[in-house]
This record gives C-alpha cells, structure tokens and sequence, in this order.
C-alpha cells in the first residue's frame, strides 16, 4: 500500500477505502484522487461518514472515489459526484438500518444527495451519499 493510500481523511476512514475497487485492480486503473478530490473526500469522511459512524458503528463503503474511466466502466453517470471525489455508497446489508442512517442524516447532518440505489430496486443495496464544497449543499433525496 502507497503512503497515500494508508492516509487517515478521518479519524475511521482512510483515503485506500475511499479509493479500492476491484473494477480498478481487475483492469489496470490507477484511480489516484488529486488534491482537490482529497479534499472533497476528506470533508465527506469528517461531516458524513463519521457522524454516521459515531451513531451506526463500523460501516462499508462499496464505492468512493472514481476516476473518469473507472467511472465510465462500472456504468457511473457522467459528471458522477464520485468523479469529484464527493460521494460515497454505503452498503446495507439491513434495510432496517438503512432507513435509520437515511432518516439520520437527513434529520442532523448537511448532505447534497441521498439516494437509495440501485434506484427502482425492490431492495436497496447501497445508500449514495454526496457532499460538495463547490455550493450550498441542497439536502436532496432521491
Ligand atoms: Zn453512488
């Protein structure tokens, strides 16, 4: 592991759980945030993911940074808050829980999207979370 990738954005969360994807490993994509995107990731860490943590306990992150190819290849949206470093899945093992951390970070924190994905699904698999310090936040939920 790179010394970036043993970086602490957080108290819980380093910058390697933010960026690993099999898709990357599998196809040769180094999937290296810049600085800006670092600290895009760093403030989702510290006023999302930590809170959540704090509240939850330990929680998994199927999918944080993406570059623009990886992006691309695992079907993400063009312009996709992941590419700028400021969204992150969650994965929900329990939809119990899941609508708890919705119902959390909608009532305490300062989120830009919240989206139960895959949308439309049945059962949701993972909660997107997003968080930008580009603009106002606009507590979106999807
Ligand atoms: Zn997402």
């Amino acid at each position: 592991m790179t010394q970036q990738e043993r970086l602490h954005l957080s108290e819980h969360f380093t910058l390697y759980e933010m960026m690993r994807s099999g898709t990357a490993i599998e196809n040769n994509i180094p999937n290296i945030p810049n600085l800006q995107q670092e600290q895009a990731l760093r403030h989702l860490a510290i006023d999302i993911l930590e809170p959540l943590r704090r509240q939850f306990g330990p929680i998994v992150i199927s999918s944080g940074f993406r570059c623009q190819k990886l992006n691309r290849m695992v079907g993400g949206m063009p312009g996709s808050q992941h590419t700028r470093g400021e969204a992150a899945d969650i994965v929900v093992n329990d939809v119990e829980r899941g609508l708890r951390m919705l119902a959390f970070i909608k009532a305490r924190l300062d989120f830009d999207q919240l989206v139960w994905e895959p949308l439309g699904a049945a059962v949701p698999r993972w909660l997107h979370v997003s968080y930008t310090l580009r603009r106002k936040n606009r507590r979106m939920i999807l």
